[in-house]
């Protein structure tokens, strides 16, 4: 049974991930290595390498491997880094984000979400995650800068509070959009922020933030 879970794992890599164009040695080592099926409800855990997001319960999804590989090889990552991550969800890009960083912070606003990705991210024995339960739009400042940052639900507009936690020579990768959301990737350099927009995506929305007045 795991030797499958090893193949199945090893095939997704190869025909997903790398047939895309990801390269980074880190991120395929991550993708090979942890099992995804641990982190989907048990009625899908045989097709947990197929090439699609999945419901994870509370209307949320755990990400399409080939997003979770991009949005991490996007970042950058060398070993040793401080990532914040908002929108735990499954807690499966959270695992590949605590394999290659240094430590990860990650928020979850469903609390039911939170505790069951913390169990599992417990019981595969990761001590480099810190969690909160709770709105993330406001991020973790206290915790701040990051090196990373990663956003795994799309707000309707680049999400300020949050790139102002990053340090300078940080990166944010971020689905941006309402309805047509595209996946940006933001660069802190010394004399501000560069956006380059990768490729179009489609992400629960961002939930939370600062009341809204009424228009
Ligand atoms: N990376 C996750 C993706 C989960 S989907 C995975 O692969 O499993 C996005 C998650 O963001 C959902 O669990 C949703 O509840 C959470 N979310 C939405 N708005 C949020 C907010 N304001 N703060 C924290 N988490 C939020």
């Amino acid at each position: 049974m795991r030797d499958d879970d090893a193949s199945r794992r090893e095939r997704m890599v190869g025909s997903q991930i790398v047939a895309r164009g990801v390269r980074d040695p880190r991120v395929l080592a991550a993708l090979r290595k942890i099992p995804r099926h641990a982190f989907v409800p048990e009625a899908l855990q045989s097709v947990a390498y197929e090439d699609d997001p999945l419901p994870i319960g509370e209307g949320q999804t755990i990400s399409q491997p080939y997003i979770v590989a991009a949005m991490t090889e996007a970042l950058d990552l060398k070993g040793g880094e401080r990532i914040l991550e908002i929108g735990t969800g499954s807690g499966y890009q959270t695992a590949v984000l605590a394999e290659i960083a240094a430590e990860v912070f990650t928020i979850e606003i469903v609390e039911t979400l939170a505790r069951r990705a913390r169990a599992n991210l417990d019981a595969l024995g990761y001590s480099n995650i810190r969690y909160r339960i709770g709105d993330g739009t406001q991020g973790w400042w206290e915790s701040a800068p990051f090196d990373g940052i990663c956003v795994t639900a799309a707000p309707a507009a680049m999400p300020t509070d949050l790139r102002d936690q990053l340090a300078v020579g940080g990166r944010m990768i971020v689905p941006v959009g309402a309805e047509n959301q595209t996946l940006i990737l933001v660069r802190r350099g010394e004399s501000g922020f560069r956006d380059t927009g990768l490729f179009g995506v489609r992400f629960v929305p961002l939930v939370g933030g600062p009341e809204r007045r009424p228009s």
